[in-house]
């Protein structure tokens, strides 16, 4: 595994901090006396980090850029930024990523960068993934470059950290057998390096393209903990209505047809893939994945194998539902949906004491059916992430 690069934010050669210009030297005094400084240690890696910390501001008036260094390898990266325990309570650190370059139609450069939105409050001294992306760092100084901002406008004001960045080498042993895709979008999008950690303008994460995802995994709603993706276009519900679903690997079909409360489902054995099983071990193993409320039109059947990308049916809806369209997707990395399709974690004990919420009865009940998802499901992203090379 190649070492991660990093800029840390005592690096002046890759590390700097702009204030938006009003032409006022005392707002930019003011702007550059507020910062505060501390230290923390970054438990994975035994480092200690210089940090900084400001209050969030009605307007954004602050940038800091992180610099990948221009003698960085070509390749695929993961970006990272380190989020510390303490004075990182802000709901919204954005942050772009300058992934690319192009040409425009009058042959200017134009830089193309992915936004990436970070929850600070629930995040306790750890690296936050803000995408995996094609770096060529020789093309220009501003590839891999990481710019962060406060256009939080939060009313009270809270801390907003900025920490330092690294850029993680992802490689890739992908082959066609063995690498997946995500189940929706078009050709291009889905060839396209899997956006994992983009998250729409304050709410869902985004898969590709348009599609975002409205109940993401271990989510806890009225059904128990979500055991994948609710994959959504944005707009008025039915935006999804009849769109493709595809195969997200090569595999064979161990069910397709319908399922109580589901509608139709079809669920796709994988013979090879990188799994993250919840300890943090990586292996390679057989998945299943897992396609929900797809329509009465299914194109395959059970003990047919399939490609991925092959078209295997359509968006629809659970039995007795008028609205409400989208894919659920999820993928299980025991043999549980080989053996029940329809698999969903036992809910019972949960509503027997859903009266008495909070109460330890409650709360074991609860963590229960978390059991149950984590000892089966996979959060879809980042497996599709893992796997996508
Ligand atoms: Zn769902």
């Amino acid at each position: 595994m190649p070492d991660a690069i990093y800029t840390l934010n005592d690096d002046p050669e890759f590390f700097s901090i702009r204030y938006l210009d009003h032409g006022d030297p005392a707002r930019k005094s003011l702007l550059a006396s507020q910062w505060q400084f501390f230290s923390r240690l970054d438990p994975s890696t035994r480092e200690t980090y210089k940090i900084l910390v400001r209050n969030t501001n009605p307007i954004s008036e602050v940038i800091v850029d992180h610099l990948m260094p221009p003698a960085s390898p070509e390749g695929r990266y993961r970006v990272e930024t380190f989020v510390p325990g303490k004075h990182a309570t802000t709901r919204k650190a954005i942050f772009t990523i300058t992934h690319n370059l192009r040409p425009d139609e009058q042959g200017r450069t134009q830089f193309e960068e992915m936004l990436a939105l970070v929850d600070m409050e629930m995040l306790i001294d750890v690296w936050v993934s803000l995408g995996i992306f094609y770096l060529d760092p020789s093309r220009h100084a501003d590839i891999g470059r990481v710019r962060q901002y406060d256009l939080s406008r939060e009313d009270p004001p809270r801390e907003i950290s900025f920490g330092p960045v690294r850029w993680v080498p992802v490689v890739s042993n992908f082959s066609n057998e063995t690498r997946f895709d995500a189940p929706v979008g078009t050709p291009e999008e889905r060839e396209m390096p899997f956006p994992s950690g983009r998250v729409m303008w304050g709410s869902y994460p985004v898969w590709v393209g348009e599609w975002l995802d409205g109940n993401p995994f271990l989510t806890w709603y009225s059904y128990g903990y979500h055991t994948g993706a609710d994959l959504n276009l944005p707009g008025v519900s039915s935006a999804d209505k009849g769109k493709p679903v595809y195969a997200i690997g090569n595999g064979l079909v161990t069910y397709a047809g319908s399922a109580g409360s589901w509608g139709n489902i079809i669920v796709i054995e994988h013979p090879d893939a990188s799994v993250t099983r919840p300890d943090g071990q990586v292996v390679r193993q057989q998945v299943y994945s897992r396609y929900g409320h797809v329509d009465e039109h299914i194109l395959v059947r059970a003990g047919q194998t399939v490609e991925r990308g092959q078209n295997i049916g359509f968006i629809g809806l659970a039995a007795g539902n008028t609205s409400g369209w989208h894919l659920h997707f999820d993928i299980s990395y025991t043999d549980v949906l080989k053996k029940r399709p329809a698999h969903w974690p036992d809910m019972t004990a949960v509503n027997a004491v859903r009266g008495s919420r909070g109460s330890h009865a409650y709360e074991s009940a609860r963590a229960s059916v978390m059991r149950q998802v984590i000892d089966h499901y996979l959060d879809p992203m980042r497996f599709i992430q893992d796997n996508h090379g």
